[in-house]
């Protein structure tokens, strides 16, 4: 059997290399992700240029670039069949077809806010997952402090949106797909609360007019009791991203983050948020590309001890900045075989440290440790208890009123020592 071969047949593989070499699509498809890849304006939408979301085997959600600029070169078809199902293939004349469903680009990023802003400015849909940035404004953007990766445009910044305008647009995507999970995210403030405050009220508010988890995503604190109070507040999972764990490296590529907080901070927030929120509710991004591999295992192994959820995302430079073009930071592009090596790592520190990862479970733009598991061995053996792994601790979705009523629980618990 070829190596595209067995990828067709393994969803973690597939996804990996579909994330990272593209997928030819035919011209209407191509035409329905364009026509939502850009906002009348010719603005490109929040972190979503030119994917399309399919659903592969195994409930696997993957958010795909079709760009032709990009996809041209990749082996990967889809295609239809005489009843009209999608799969992907090659054009190999006996190429497996794996069969995936295919997600239309949503109407959320039809709509715009009470101020005439396009919500694909301010957040973007992928399946059960909403990210939402209520600003856009970064202190680093605008000169050298800007992280070298950062694809957010320094132009058509706007300042804080209504709390209704944010309620609006999920209202918006939940009438069109059963998202789940709120996804909140700010830059730098400049602030000692790492920009939580400014998230607090739409937190409230979505946990007043939904039944829906809530993530935040951050940088840290200055102090810790900004992070008791991010749990208390309705967050269910915290995100402080480091994106490269080797030290001189993060300096380079995050200036920013680097000197207004240092990389201490990441790790002591991180740290203290593990004893704050329940198991999988704390989680780091390093990105795959950007520093040597051993660095990123280093750094994998030692956030899984401490209790924090691993999330590698593989840089991509046309989410982001292409730093292809920066001579000064080189980058590191991982072969799909050195990936699958670390993915089915990354499965084996959560399951060693038995962290949580049903909060990470369907985010379709990044592989998940969820997914390590199609590369540890273990593929056949989960295919056949795949009914218990649902309802198990680690595929199992979190309700988020259960996760409520053990916030209401705690921070009781908080309250009553604190007094
Ligand atoms: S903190 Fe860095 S990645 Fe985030 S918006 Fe600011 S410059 Fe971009």
């Amino acid at each position: 059997m070829s190596v595209v071969d067995h990828v067709l047949k393994n969803p973690g593989l597939l996804k990996l290399e579909l994330m990272r070499r593209g997928l030819r699509v035919a011209a209407e498809d191509l035409e329905a992700v364009r026509r939502s890849g850009a906002d009348a304006s010719g603005h490109a939408v929040f972190g979503n240029t030119w994917d399309l979301d399919v659903v592969l085997p195994r409930d696997t959600w993957a958010s795909v670039p079709v760009h032709p600029r990009l996809a041209a070169r990749s082996p990967y078809l889809l295609v239809r069949d005489g009843a009209g199902h999608h799969h992907v293939t090659t054009e190999a004349p006996d190429a497996p077809r794996t069969p995936v469903t295919v997600k239309p680009p949503a109407r959320f990023f039809e709509h715009t806010t009470s101020e005439g802003i396009p919500f694909g400015r301010i957040g973007t849909v992928h399946g059960p997952y909403l990210a939402l940035s209520p600003t856009n404004r970064c202190a680093f953007l605008d000169g050298p402090d800007r992280c070298r990766f950062c694809g957010v445009a320094p132009a058509g910044a706007h300042d804080a949106l209504p709390v209704a305008d944010v309620i609006e647009a999920v209202r918006v995507a939940r009438g069109e797909h059963a998202v789940n999970m709120v996804h909140l995210s700010v830059g730098w403030l400049g602030g000692d609360d790492g920009g939580v405050a400014l998230l607090e009220p739409y937190v409230a508010a979505l946990k007043k007019h939904f039944d829906i988890l809530v993530a935040i995503d951050t940088l840290p604190p200055r102090a810790d009791a900004w992070i008791d109070r991010t749990y208390a507040m309705g967050a269910d999972a915290v995100s402080y991203n480091l994106e490269i764990w080797d030290p001189a490296r993060f300096e380079r590529v995050c200036p920013g983050p680097a000197r207004s907080l240092g990389r201490e901070r990441f790790l002591d927030a991180l740290g203290y948020a593990t004893t704050v929120f329940p198991s999988g509710g704390v989680l780091c991004h390093l990105i795959v590309g950007l520093e040597p591999l051993a660095s990123t295992r280093a750094g994998m192994t030692a956030l899984a001890e401490a209790g924090v959820v691993p999330v590698l995302p593989v840089y991509r430079p046309f989410k982001g900045r292409d730093m292809r073009a920066d001579g000064d930071i080189e980058r590191f592009p991982p072969t799909l075989e050195e990936l699958s090596e670390l993915y089915r790592d990354l499965w084996s520190l959560v399951r060693r440290h038995k962290l949580g990862v049903h909060l990470v479970r369907d985010l379709a733009t990044v592989t998940t440790p969820l997914e390590g598991r199609f590369f540890a061995g273990h593929d056949g053996l989960l295919r056949r208890i795949g009914h218990r792994l649902a309802g198990s601790r680690l595929g199992r979705r979190t309700s988020a009123r259960l996760s409520d009523l053990r916030r209401a629980l705690r921070v009781r618990e908080v309250g009553a020592v604190e007094r």
